[in-house]
């Protein structure tokens, strides 16, 4: 019996095979999100017997699946959103990633995919990143969004755990979220499809999350709001926005301000924006590392569940002052108004988009990923 080595994902093993020719870089200005992929992406894929192969980076192309594969019948799909920066140095920089990498790992866990070794694979996105720097616009608020991906490929429909997968990084240049300044958008608060639910899968980044959402998404559109507002539960609990962690800024009794967000319940997905908004709150006023907020404005970081009834009740109060979502794609996205049961709760209107609280974070998020502002090792 011949006995073999089960591998797991290791990044000396990296075989680099560059493309004969490199493709032309469209102009910043025309960018799309997630449309111009770049010349390369890594892969390395898991056999039962030998476990993660060696990696390879190679041009970027199709993959080659059985009809009957996992991925495709049972959705064994986990994926990560990441962007890589230039920082004032020239050289490209990722912020926070071994909290997508720690979020990946319990991706996969939760629909039985194999186990990777977490740093390898970021030695290994470091290393493409490296190779595809000159895809990362030099201009403020671009980036290189970086898509990590895990798919099940064992090739029956038998129902049960992918024992064959295929792990893939691929990369796509991308602009701001918002083109021409911050635009306050608009939310649809829906109750009767729930994006999560206890014990369910909304604390995890899998791409069955994400299929049910688009229908809803596309009712919301026609009665003319932007993204939806996802509720749960009776009490009508205010989760997520899109694809987004959702915040209020709230006035207290005592004039101070609370920054809220719903807790990590398992129903929620714990974006790694939404962490370091909660950090950076409550580092200030301490260390004031809000720029343009005057130190004295004392702010209170809180996970605390909201519904839509108290929502109303503060806004009716005049008591609340900002809503925002918080991902990757966007770092902070001012709201206008919230439609609810027939009516609207309107935000108080800002000049920039942002009120002042979300504006601070905007600009001090995204001077640390761009290397401007140095802050805990985060890029
Ligand atoms: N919630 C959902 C459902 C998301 O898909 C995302 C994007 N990953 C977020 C929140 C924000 O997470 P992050 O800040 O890590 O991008």
């Amino acid at each position: 019996q011949v006995e073999h080595q089960v591998s797991d994902l290791d990044a000396s093993k990296l075989k680099v095979n560059l493309s004969e020719t490199l493709k032309e870089i469209p102009p910043p200005e025309t960018l799309t999100f997630g449309q111009t992929m770049t010349d390369h992406m890594l892969i390395s894929t898991f056999h039962p017997s030998t476990g993660w192969s060696d990696p390879e980076i190679k041009s970027y192309g199709p993959l080659s699946l059985d009809p009957a594969s996992s991925c495709f019948q049972y959705s064994t799909n986990v994926f990560e959103g990441m962007k890589a920066y230039i920082g004032p140095d020239g050289k490209p920089r990722l912020f926070r990633p071994t909290l997508n990498m720690a979020r990946m790992t319990r991706s996969a866990g939760r629909v039985a995919l194999p186990p990777f070794d977490t740093d390898e694979l970021l030695k290994l996105i470091k290393k493409l990143v490296q190779l595809e720097s000159r895809w990362i616009p030099r201009t403020k608020g671009y980036s290189l969004y970086v898509r990590p991906t895990i798919i099940g490929s064992r090739a029956t429909l038998s129902v049960g755990p992918s024992d064959h997968a295929i792990l893939y990084v691929i990369c796509s240049p991308t602009g701001p979220y918002f083109r021409t300044g911050h635009k306050p958008v608009s939310l649809l608060a829906v109750d009767e499809h729930v994006r999560s639910w206890p014990g369910g899968t909304g604390g995890y980044k899998l791409a069955l999350n994400y299929a049910p959402t688009l229908m809803p998404q596309q009712l919301a559109a026609k009665l003319g709001y932007d993204q939806c507002l996802w509720l749960l539960g009776e009490d009508k609990r205010v989760t997520e926005v899109g694809a987004m962690n959702f915040f209020v800024v709230v006035k207290r009794d005592d004039g101070d301000l609370d920054v809220i967000t719903p807790p990590l319940d398992g129903t929620i997905l714990p974006g790694v924006t939404r962490d370091s908004t909660l950090a950076l709150v409550a580092a200030h006023p301490s260390r004031t590392v809000l720029p343009n907020l005057p130190a004295s404005t004392k702010l209170y970081a809180r996970e605390h569940q909201l519904t839509m009834h108290e929502l109303a009740e503060l806004a009716q109060q005049d008591r609340l002052l900002e809503a925002f979502g918080v991902g990757t794609a966007a770092v902070v996205a001012g709201v206008g108004r919230i439609g609810f049961q027939g009516k609207d709760i309107n935000l108080p209107p800002h000049e920039s988009g942002l009120g002042p609280i979300g504006r601070a974070l905007y600009d001090r998020i995204v001077d640390i990923q761009e290397g401007k502002f140095e802050w805990e090792g985060w890029s």
